[in-house]
């Protein structure tokens, strides 16, 4: 929720840095550059937190936050104290005597303070526990970073008197500006703006070097190492900075790299000391366990986080309330497709038959061991589609890539890091990404070259790829448009600026692929995506020898809905079935309209057996159904399905549809409203025993 916030602050960088990180995060900034213009704010607004810049051209701040607690208003401050030592001196009056929230000093690193004051705005917001973690961690790898720096400054200088040595080898002078260039990039997101700036002169330097006569580069070295000097005065200075900011002893635990992948994952379960140990289990593989202890908790607890999966706990005494909970959840916007999982100390076939219907993607065994769940965590969150964003990033500095991850993993997006971009293939193939940043210099390889040969495979031809550089000339934008990017963002890189970006660029490609693959009415694959889907599904069998089934499905007598109630009660038809459909089975199977009021199934590992009685309960749930005809009369549907099983009845995904096909035939011929299996059953099995 946005919030209305005043700064009041004389400096005008300082807002620059600041207010484009409070209104990113969707609040309105009202800026004052005077006390006395900040009081007339506090009179006209009705705001939610007041900033404090220290100094003000009119005033003390002190004496001016002092007057404003005499009038009685009590609105939350934020002070940034104009240096350490003055924070020390007035801390602990500001935060006594004064109410002030929050008391940091400049200069402060603009998108961690935006997250501390987050933390300030709602406290009582689930989120801002999860500020805190990243706060703490950013933090951490903005110490780390100082502390590597004076090395990597100290490398820097070998490779200038290198090649200033020996003025004619190009890979030396190459050298020094690759290393420049990656301080500039990660050193200035990190918030080494100054080290940063002395950098971009370095890199220029040493790009421009060989164009200049002797004489002048003798005179540009000099520029250089002058440069290099500043740059490890400044270094201190900011590496100081943040020390001051950062809590030493947090930083030890939070020390190590970002984690490679979080979930968070909802665990329904009565029993506390069950939940406990998931709890712990959880820690361990970086899942983020959410605990609910009843229903309505659960209920309650995926309106409020984004879940990427719920392990639900089956009562031994009332199973079929861990169904109902889970069908709930499927039934709640955005949660169609939250993958499932039930646990159970003693499973049942009725149990397992009832857990596929619900949409169960795994039946776990209780007790739980350490990587059962850690397997069935992987598999749930891999199988989750129109769920988090999954970003793979490309660039050889480790360090720059954890920060990137780092600040898109806290926004909920999957990232897996790659430093090898020779090996990209290889790593789209079990980790295919929705949107890939590329980083352009890289040893080997440039970015540009990477995204030309990813262009030329037909799978990744629509893939958007974003490209990370610090090579900002018009030269290299045109570059990388010409090869294919999407879009292109200087390093160092502005967060608010890379999320905003990220985030367009993602919500574009999946409207474009739901408007290419889905179909409107019932929001099912259409025939070619469905066929595209079912040939990997055939791959996948015939690899690993497993099982899968289809079932296509027909509406009865539909044409007799268009005919009595209308063409837009039948297409209310279809969306219903669509729906439902959508909302039963696993989320990794395949539920495509196969056109007309016909639609297909497809069932990864399952056999015919156990879907035919999940398929069936869809159809009495189905049956049950209450439409309402254009004239306002209600009537309920059925459909008939026919099933067929690779490899028992057919080995090509051809032979499968028309056994399929004829079963459903006969399906119909034997009255409709039942789902026919195979040749010798159909006559015993039809809906209607159920
Ligand atoms: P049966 O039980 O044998 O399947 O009978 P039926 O009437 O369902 O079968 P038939 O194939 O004769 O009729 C299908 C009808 O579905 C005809 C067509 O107009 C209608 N239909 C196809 N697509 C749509 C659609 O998108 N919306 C609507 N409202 N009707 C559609
Ligand atoms: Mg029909
Ligand atoms: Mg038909």
């Amino acid at each position: 929720m946005g919030k209305n916030i005043l700064l009041v602050e004389q400096d005008k960088t300082f807002l620059k840095l600041i207010v484009p990180v409070l209104e990113g995060r969707g609040h309105k900034v009202f800026q004052a550059e005077t006390g006395k213009e900040g009081q007339g704010f506090i009179q006209k607004e009705n705001l939610d937190m007041v900033i404090l810049g220290s100094p003000l051209p009119d005033s003390n701040c002190l004496d001016w936050l002092t007057a404003l607690r005499a009038t009685g208003n009590k609105i939350p401050v934020t002070y940034i104290a104009s240096s350490q030592p003055e924070l020390h001196a007035n801390k602990e009056r500001l935060e006594r005597e004064l109410g002030v929230v929050l008391a940091v000093n400049k200069p402060v690193i603009p998108f961690v303070f935006g997250a501390q004051l987050e933390g300030k705005l709602s406290p009582e917001d689930p989120q801002s526990g999860k500020l805190k973690d990243f706060e703490t961690m950013f933090l951490a790898l903005v110490s780390k970073y100082a502390r590597m720096l004076p090395s990597k400054l100290d490398d820097l200088a070998v490779a200038i008197s290198k090649s200033k040595e020996d003025p004619d080898d190009a890979s030396l002078v190459a050298e020094v500006r690759s290393q420049a260039h990656k301080i500039k990039g990660t050193g200035g997101s990190l918030g080494f703006r100054q080290v940063s700036d002395c950098m971009f002169f370095i890199e220029n330097a040493a790009a421009t070097m060989h164009e200049k006569p002797a004489k002048e580069q003798t005179a540009l070295w000099a520029d250089v190492e002058r440069k290099l000097a500043d740059a490890k005065i400044l270094g201190e200075k900011e590496a100081a900075d943040v020390a001051s900011v950062v809590n030493s002893k947090e930083e030890e635990t939070a020390g190590q790299e970002a984690p490679a992948s979080m979930a968070r994952i909802l665990v329904v379960d009565s029993d506390d000391g069950f939940l406990d140990i998931v709890e712990a289990l959880g820690k361990q593989r970086l899942v983020e366990i959410v605990r609910a202890k009843t229903f309505r908790e659960a209920l309650d607890r995926a309106c409020i986080l984004p879940l990427d999966a719920a392990l639900v706990n089956v009562h031994a005494e009332a199973p079929d309330e861990s169904f109902k909970l889970a069908r709930e959840l499927r039934n709640l916007p955005g949660y169609e497709t939250l993958p499932l999982a039930f646990i159970s100390g003693n499973a049942l076939v009725k149990d397992r038959v009832e857990a596929a219907h619900a949409g169960a993607s795994l039946y776990l065994d209780k007790p739980l061991e350490s990587d059962s769940l850690e397997k069935a965590v992987e598999h749930l969150v891999s199988i989750r589609t129109g769920g988090r964003p999954r970003i793979l990033l490309v660039d050889d500095d480790e360090f720059f890539a954890n920060t990137i991850a780092l600040i898109l993993r806290n926004e909920g997006v999957i990232v897996r890091i790659l430093t090898d971009p020779n090996k990209i293939l290889e790593v789209m193939q079990d980790f295919p990404p929705e949107l890939l940043l590329l980083d352009v210099m890289m040893p080997g390889i440039t970015g540009f070259e990477v995204c030309r040969m990813l262009r030329q495979i037909p799978r990744w031809q629509d893939l958007p790829i974003v490209f990370l550089t610090g090579q900002t000339g018009v030269e290299n934008r045109l570059e990388a448009f010409r090869s294919g990017g999407d879009d292109y963002l200087p390093k160092p890189v502005v967060n608010e600026e890379l999320l905003t970006r990220v985030k367009v660029r993602l919500d574009r490609a999946r409207m474009l692929k739901d408007r290419s693959d889905k179909d409107t009415i019932t929001g099912l694959l259409l025939r070619r995506a469905f066929s595209e889907q079912l040939a990997q599904l055939l791959a996948e069998g015939q690899r690993n020898k497993t099982v899968f089934t289809i079932c296509l499905i027909d509406v009865d007598k539909f044409k007799n809905v268009n005919d009595t109630y209308g063409h837009l009660a039948g297409d209310k038809v279809l969306a219903g079935l669509g729906q439902l459909l959508a909302r039963r089975f696993r989320v990794e199977d395949l539920r495509g309209r196969w056109g007309g009021e016909e639609f297909i199934l497809g069932f990864r590992r399952e056999s015919k057996e156990t879907m035919h009685a999940a398929i069936n309960r869809v159809l009495a749930e189905f049956r049950e159904m209450i439409f309402t005809g254009d004239d306002g009369r209600e009537f309920k549907v059925s459909f008939s399905g026919g099933m067929a099983s690779f490899p028992e009845d057919g080995e090509s995904v051809y032979e499968l549809i028309q056994t399929a096909d004829a079963r459903l035939y006969e399906a119909k011929k034997q009255g409709r409203n039942r789902i026919i299996l195979s040749h010798d059953k159909e006559k015993s099995v039809t809906a209607s025993t159920q």
